[in-house]
């Protein structure tokens, strides 16, 4: 069998409702440049099939900035980096309602609260994010999620109790290249936490950053502990080193192995919602225009965590002229 049919049947594998095996997803994602086409084609028609052609949007806000404990490697809001980030304790709900508000307005569903921290406890902090969350719930103009760090159960039961509704928590790259990346906070305490959530019943999200100089089949293999896990939305980031961090002279990634990577993750994910996120803009250029082709059906507006995206404007009319609704 040639390429081009191996990956007809693959698809139509998928099409029918069949699970491909890691071997296959290798496959896809060693695809390589000349079957770039072919492969997005693959996964536009998964994405159609399942999810048809709306977007789904999400933003966030940075609510608690730098300081972090820990050492990831990407990140810029650890402590263990030396970044020009911002720094600042927990918000109060003023400006946290006026992103919600905001966001709202541009039609996002979903409406994050991200926290530079390892993982909240008890005490007046936790007691000022339930506040924060019941207001927002209450408000009832978005869905309220929250980014908070590891989970424990007793946590996460206030959270839901408070009208959290997604809980977001990226395993960030796969388990075999992890101690490259982040040496304060195991995998296994990662892959718990996202257990935790979808126990307690979160919408639940987590992906990972791609371009850590992590290898295509590790990718799969994120995209396979994901699919273990179940999760409900998968969170794709293109790596935009930050200068300070372990990882700023990083090279970006050729735009179609970003590209075909989205595609091995809808190939792996038929059902799942797949968003694309930081990276987007900065990475992808003028290819961002493919996500949709290459199987993703939702992303992030608005700014970043530490970084400004482009005016959601621009977003809005992109999504329209490709033809996808909102
Ligand atoms: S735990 Fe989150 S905020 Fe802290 S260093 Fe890691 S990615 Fe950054």
């Amino acid at each position: 069998m040639n390429a081009v049919t191996y990956l007809e049947s693959l698809t139509h594998r998928v099409l029918a409702g069949e699970a491909i095996d890691e071997d296959d997803a290798c496959w896809l994602a060693g695809a390589g440049p000349d079957l770039l086409d072919d492969l997005l084609a693959g996964a536009a028609a998964i994405r159609w099939r399942f999810k048809g052609q709306k977007v789904e949007l999400c933003s966030i806000i940075n609510a608690k900035s730098g300081a972090c404990s820990e050492d990831c490697g990407f990140c810029s809001q650890s402590v263990h980096h030396q970044t020009n980030v911002p720094e600042y304790p927990l918000m109060g709900f003023e400006p946290i309602e006026r992103g919600a508000r905001e966001a709202a307005g541009w039609g996002v569903a979903r409406f994050g609260m991200v926290m530079a921290i390892r993982g909240l406890r008890e005490g007046p902090e936790l007691e000022t994010v339930l506040a924060h969350i019941r207001r927002l719930q209450a408000a009832g103009e978005i869905i309220p999620d929250a980014s908070l760090g590891l989970l424990t159960r007793p946590i996460a039961r206030k959270l839901k109790e408070a009208g959290l509704q997604g809980y977001h928590h990226n395993l960030e790259t796969s388990r075999s290249f992890y101690d490259t990346v982040c040496t304060t906070h195991s995998y296994e305490e990662r892959v718990e936490t996202v257990r935790i959530a979808k126990e307690t019943g979160f919408y639940t999200c987590s992906g990972g950053i791609i371009g850590m100089g992590e290898t295509p089949e590790q990718r799969v293999e994120l995209a396979f502990t994901l699919r273990d896990l179940e999760v409900d939305s998968i969170p794709l980031n293109f790596l935009v080193p930050y200068p300070g961090t372990p990882m700023e002279d990083l090279e970006p990634l050729p735009v179609w192995e970003m590209l075909a990577t989205i595609a091995m993750f809808r190939f792996v994910h038929a059902t799942k919602d797949l968003r694309i996120c930081g990276g987007r803009e900065a990475r992808l250029g003028p290819a961002q225009e493919r996500i949709f082709e290459a199987g993703a059906n939702g992303t992030m507006i608005g700014n970043y965590l530490t970084t400004i995206g482009r005016e959601p404007a621009q977003d809005l009319t992109m999504i329209r002229q490709l033809g996808m609704t909102l």
